[in-house]
């Protein structure tokens, strides 16, 4: 029986986190355009596209689990025991730090399989062609579920904004990755251009060519 407390706890509490990463990032982070730091932080993220550690991720890793184990973990307790609620508060850690990492992956390093290449497609396609598509980051359900999948056959990338791994030395987009993506506008900002993606980031309209 504690076996599948534990067991159901933890696909419960992933499921949990599922469907967080949808909501928070749709409702919490779009939907607020920039009130509250939660969305101001994940808005400026969409201003340059790029990711690289900061003291915040440790503040969002501490709320995360303070959830989890605040609220989610006695709830659990008290609906089902204490092997339940404990678990589920570890199945939504995990699956928090799961999104964490394959969110930064995708910022920083190629696709290497399947899930992979479909994530980052789908993510970037968030960035770049729909920022009020594609909430969900590490699973597309919730999306499927909201009506807010999209899925273009090849994602567009402003050459300012491109990731590193998908592109040679000379700024051309690698061959391996064009059936997915294509390369758009020019490689160069300015003033009017950089306060323009500023701009449109926080409407959460896609950034111009
Ligand atoms: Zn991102
Ligand atoms: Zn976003």
């Amino acid at each position: 029986m504690t076996l599948l407390a534990i067991a159901s706890g933890f696909v419960a509490g992933f499921f949990l986190w599922g469907f967080g990463e949808y909501a928070l990032h749709r409702f919490a982070m779009h939907d607020l355009k920039g009130k509250g730091l939660m969305s101001r932080e994940h808005l400026e993220h969409h201003v340059h596209a790029s990711w690289s550690f900061s003291k915040m991720h440790l503040l969002s890793w501490a709320g995360m689990l303070l959830v989890g184990f605040v609220a989610w973990m006695p709830l659990g307790w008290a609906i089902v025991g204490s092997a339940f609620g404990l678990s589920v508060a570890v199945g939504w850690s995990l699956g928090y730090f799961f999104y964490e990492y394959n969110h930064a992956a995708a910022h920083l390093w190629a696709p290497r399989g399947r899930y992979t290449r479909w994530l980052r497609k789908h993510h970037f396609h968030h960035h770049f062609g729909h920022p009020q598509a594609n909430h969900g980051v590490s699973w597309p359900l919730w999306d499927v579920v909201f009506g807010t999948i999209d899925r273009p056959a090849r994602v567009r990338v402003p050459r300012r904004l491109v990731v590193p791994w998908l592109v040679d030395p000379d700024g051309e987009l690698k061959p391996e990755f064009c059936d997915d993506y294509v390369l758009v506008g020019s490689a160069t900002s300015d003033d009017r251009l950089a306060s323009l993606d500023r701009a449109r980031a926080f409407a959460s309209v896609a950034p111009a060519d």
